[in-house]
């Protein structure tokens, strides 16, 4: 056999003709790519490659685009009620297949499946808010703004809109866009991440099954080249994106130049800020559960903590003691609290940035480099890394890193540590723990991001209230789902109104007809 060697060109190509192939969704079925581009799609945990995925060419794009667009018409002009309807089939649907959903994040992705399923649930949110569509599309209605004239707005779909989303969340990331968008009477094209792509058709599946119209809902897999061909389609009016801050303004600009409207959600430098006056215990619980949990790939994990005066004594030691003892292993068994790196890529650039950490002097109390992990020897794995005597200054403290490590920041008073948050290129999120209601509220008041926690660690807003971060953390005007999605995927119509003619009748007392 085999054993102890690399396998040679022969046998790799044959081993990927014989793995599974995830593609495109269009037009209420699944459908071959016209790209002939593949990449392979990984279990982070094994290492070993399940599937391949299209990467989509333009004429993929193409053919979405123009199904989506195909299906508009009738779509938009369908009840905001009976699309309510559809979204409350799709939400006992989903429900339904939320762990079967869940494994398949967790296979592709590799966070435990604990989180995943989390991770669905607060998807199932957004459908929820979906539901209440009627009431979100009421307009406004003045009376009488003039003799005989009445004022009125109605909010009217975009038409075709597009979805482009990372790797981190392969379901709700999705579901803070599309049940709006669908609910709202618009038509959808969504472009997963390549690295976790089989998500995305399962829910297409569910929004099919759950009686929405062909053509409606079409997902396009696929990388840089299908995103740039939905940026530059004449036929796709509005493109929701998250992902790096990087890609994020620069589909930000594209999308601009080609007259779209865009929501660009980029990158994030989450911190959590501990007084000495906080429950420490719950500070710590939320220091390891937010910097760690999902492997620290999450938009809202908190990767710095501002340990304020004699705080940092006292947290450190319980830090290094929890982070080493964290149980790291495959997302699907039960015991594990942490899962692997989503890729060999992403690994190797998270410790490149732990090495230049300790090449810059922060304190490495915690070294997850080397982490191995018994019965998954091929697993992308790292352990939870936390450093001290971090500065401002350093690459560790500026850049995202989008994995396990936590950078301890020292300051000695509160206003120190609002302004180190406050002058950080991003602005996603940010927590205080603390004891003094003043101090909470004067932070809540001051801080410059967008999403904010007092003695919660993830503050991720609820459906209604809308997602979205500030500075270098969002490119565009509105945030994601609540009242600001429905404004995103929606244009306000004025219509001002005059029936002069009927006045100037007077009482009339024959049977209406047409002559009349
Ligand atoms: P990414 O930017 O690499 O990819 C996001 C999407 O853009 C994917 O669909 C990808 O295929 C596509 N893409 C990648 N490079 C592109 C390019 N050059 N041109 C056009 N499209 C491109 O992000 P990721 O690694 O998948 O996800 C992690 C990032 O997403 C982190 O920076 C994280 O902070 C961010 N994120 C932000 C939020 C938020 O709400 N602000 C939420 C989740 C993730």
């Amino acid at each position: 056999m085999n054993k102890g060697r690399e396998p040679g060109v022969a046998e790799a190509s044959a081993a990927a003709a014989q793995r599974p192939l995830v593609g495109n969704f269009i037009g209420g079925r699944a459908v071959a790519a016209a790209g002939t581009r593949r990449q392979p799609v990984t279990d982070p945990a094994s290492g070993e490659v399940r599937a391949d995925v299209v990467l989509s060419s333009a004429a993929d794009v193409d053919a979405a685009v123009a199904a989506a667009r195909a299906a508009f018409p009738a779509w938009a002009a369908v009840p905001p009620l009976r699309r309510a309807r559809l979204m409350n089939r799709l939400l006992a649907l989903v429900e339904q297949h939320k762990r079967e959903l869940a494994r398949a994040i967790t296979l592709e992705h590799g966070k435990v499946l604990s989180d995943a399923v989390g991770e669905v649930e607060r998807g199932i949110e957004i459908i929820e808010f979906a539901c209440g569509v009627p009431q979100l599309l009421k307009g406004d209605y003045t009376e009488q703004v003039a003799g005989g004239i009445d004022n009125w707005t109605m909010r009217q779909p975009l038409g075709v809109v597009a979805g482009i989303t990372p790797f981190n969340f392969p379901v709700m990331v999705p579901a803070w866009m599309y049940p709006v968008a669908l609910a709202t009477g618009n038509t959808f094209v969504l472009k997963p991440s390549p690295l976790d792509p089989s998500a995305s058709l399962m829910m297409a599946e569910l929004i099919r099954d759950a009686g929405f119209p062909d053509g409606v809902f079409n997902v396009v897999q696929g990388d840089k080249e299908a995103v740039d061909a939905l940026l530059q389609h004449p036929d796709v009016q509005a493109v929701s994106f998250v992902g790096s801050t990087a890609v994020a303004q620069s589909i930000y600009e594209t999308g601009a130049r080609h007259g779209k409207r865009v929501q660009a959600l980029g990158g994030a430098k989450n911190h959590l800020i501990v007084m000495p006056d906080a429950d420490l215990d719950k500070a710590v619980d939320a220091l390891i559960g937010a910097a760690f949990g999902s492997a620290g790939e999450r938009c809202m994990a908190i990767s710095v903590a501002v340990l304020v005066g004699q705080a940092a004594d006292r947290v450190l030691p319980q830090l290094e003691q929890r982070a080493r003892q964290l149980r790291i292993g495959s997302g699907l068994d039960d015991a594990s609290e942490m899962g692997p790196i989503v890729s060999e890529a992403a690994r190797q650039r998270i410790r490149r940035a732990i090495d230049a950490g300790v090449a810059a002097g922060a304190r490495l109390v915690v070294d997850g480099r080397e982490h191995a992990v018994a019965g998954c020897e091929g697993g992308f794995f790292l352990g939870a890394t936390v450093f001290d005597q971090v500065r401002p200054e350093m690459a560790l403290y500026r850049e995202e890193i989008f994995g396990p490590v936590l950078s301890c920041v020292r300051v000695d008073t509160f206003e120190q540590a609002l302004q180190l948050v406050n002058s950080h290129e991003y602005g996603n999120g940010v927590s205080l723990f603390t004891s003094d209601g003043g101090v909470a509220r004067e932070f809540a008041r001051q801080v410059q991001v967008g999403m904010v926690g007092v003695n919660v660690p993830i503050p991720v807003p609820m459906s209604w209230h809308g997602f979205g971060g500030w500075k270098r953390s969002l490119f565009g005007d509105m945030h994601a789902y609540g009242e600001e999605g429905v404004r995103f995927y929606t244009r306000q119509k004025s219509v001002m109104q005059r029936w002069p003619d009927s006045i100037a009748k007077g009482a009339e007392f024959a049977m209406p007809n047409a002559r009349g």
